[in-house]
């Protein structure tokens, strides 16, 4: 008999893992099951269709239908999996056409992800306010914009408020940011590299306020203004970006224990507490690789590796994940920032005693034409000298630069060892200096 492989959800996490099982058991009957209409799509691409840049929602489709009949994955849209009995090792589900069955698996994924979270925030039942998750919001939010909107406010400076308010002001509208914490992109970037970029984006037109509270919705049935910090702001649009909670109700109805944040408990194989299930993505918990303790990072580069991990040990082989440091990237108008492991806030968070360096260089040399700025903060461990953490903000090269320190944490490089670094160098690509060598010798110096 063929294994039986359910995977629940259909997005990053969830195709990877289906698709890793297929590569390793070619004979399996794999099954994926998703509520929404469409699956395999970008959720990251969505603020560059409103903003324009990328032409129809349509384009985010990474993986359509062609794909999963070629690799022979039963892939079932627009049906909800209603309870998993870990037992009987079967799954109930709701079709569209509204009958129900039963499925049994041998190896079960789950990989519900996560839905945008709203704060008891009093008038929050009022019509109005848009989130960004889905492909159909990104259509509700665009059709705002066509249908006239002027201004919006959005709640929360996370990546997803922030890359959505460049695009909305890409779009002419005038646009607010309303965020609780004293800073913006407060889990990527400390306090000091955090007002450089604020400071950017405040010169391009974005009006940000930090240390507000959204307190009420105000409107008839209809949003048309927020109190935030006692303050009465108007808009025609109103984007609550205050983040997302893992989608855990299914697995923890089926006694499928949580972990301490609240999202699914897995070991280093992705697998749940009860054998044979396992979870990935948004709605799963992996080891930070720094303070070994669990975390649930929800970013789409983690779903698709947790995924791959899962999907392989389904289908029959052995695959372990290595944990998280939280690396991220975005482009927010033309600046870059970028981080991974540990700010020197969260280290302080984790009584990690730390050394800090920080240094502004340039992207290329600097009589070259179109030089740009590009500022490094690394963070290191004080006791071992031991890079933990760094964040870029630039005009350009940020990605490759995190990525190469994001390898150098995970190889447990010392700050040392970083100023001996050999670098490449040309005038139009960058500066003789490597501005990730000049931040760690920033470091060293301290350090001594
Ligand atoms: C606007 C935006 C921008 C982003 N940008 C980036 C970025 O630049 N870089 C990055 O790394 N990450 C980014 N992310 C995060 C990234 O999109 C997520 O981490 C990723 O989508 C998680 O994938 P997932 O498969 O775990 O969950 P999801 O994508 O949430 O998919 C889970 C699926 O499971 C389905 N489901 C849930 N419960 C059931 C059920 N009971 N029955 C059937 N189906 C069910 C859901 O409907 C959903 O389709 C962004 C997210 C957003 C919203």
């Amino acid at each position: 008999m063929p294994r039986r492989v359910i995977v629940v959800g259909a997005n990053a996490a969830g195709v990877e893992a289906a698709s890793a099982a297929r590569k390793k058991d070619r004979a399996a009957e794999i099954t994926l099951v998703t509520m929404e209409k469409n699956a395999g799509y970008s959720r990251c691409g969505l603020p560059f269709v409103i903003e324009g840049i990328i032409p129809s929602f349509r384009d985010l489709i990474v993986y359509p239908p062609a794909y999963f009949q070629m690799l022979k994955l039963n892939l079932r849209t627009e049906t909800k999996v209603t309870a998993i009995n870990t037992k009987d090792k079967t799954i109930a589900i709701a079709c569209k056409d509204d009958t129900t069955e039963t499925l049994t698996y041998d190896s079960l994924v789950i990989a519900t992800g996560a839905d945008p979270f709203m704060p008891p925030i009093k008038g929050r039942e009022k019509q109005g306010i848009f989130a960004l998750r889905g492909l159909e919001d990104g259509e509700r939010i665009d059709a705002a914009v066509k249908a006239g909107a002027k201004s919006a406010v959005i709640m929360g400076a996370g990546l997803i408020g922030l890359e959505t308010g460049v695009a909305l002001i890409e779009r002419g509208l005038s646009v607010t940011i309303v965020e609780m914490l004293p800073q913006i992109l407060p889990q990527m970037l400390d306090a000091d590299m955090a007002k450089t970029m604020q400071e950017q984006l405040e010169a391009k037109g974005m009006k940000i306020l930090t240390g507000k509270t959204v307190e009420e919705f105000l409107g008839d049935d209809r949003v048309t203004a927020i109190i935030a910090g006692g303050e009465r702001i108007e808009a025609d649009l109103f984007i609550s970006a205050f983040g997302v909670r893992a989608n855990t109700k299914l697995a923890a109805d089926a006694g499928i224990p949580l972990g301490e944040t609240r999202a699914i408990k897995t070991n280093a194989r992705m697998e749940t507490d009860v054998k044979d299930v396992y979870a990935v993505g948004d709605c799963a918990e992996s080891a930070n690789i720094i303070t070994h303790k669990p975390m649930c990072a929800q970013l789409g580069t983690i779903a698709v590796r947790q995924g791959k991990v899962a999907g392989t040990n389904a289908g029959g082989d052995y695959s372990l994940f290595t944990g998280v440091l939280v690396s991220a990237v975005t482009r927010l108008f033309d600046v870059e920032a970028g981080a991974t492991g540990l700010t020197e806030a969260a280290a302080a968070r984790n009584r990690i005693e730390v050394i800090t360096g920080a240094i502004s260089s340039k992207t290329k040399a600097d009589y070259y034409p179109s030089a740009k700025p590009i500022k490094v903060k690394l963070v290191v461990e004080k006791e071992s000298q031991r890079l933990i953490g760094a964040q870029i903000i630039g005009g350009e090269e940020v990605t490759q630069r995190i990525n190469a320190l994001s390898f150098a944490i995970q190889k447990q490089m010392t700050v040392r060892e970083l100023t001996k670094a050999d670098t490449a160098y040309a005038p139009p690509l960058c500066e003789t200096w490597e501005p990730m060598v000049l931040a760690a010798e920033m470091v060293l110096m301290k350090l001594r």
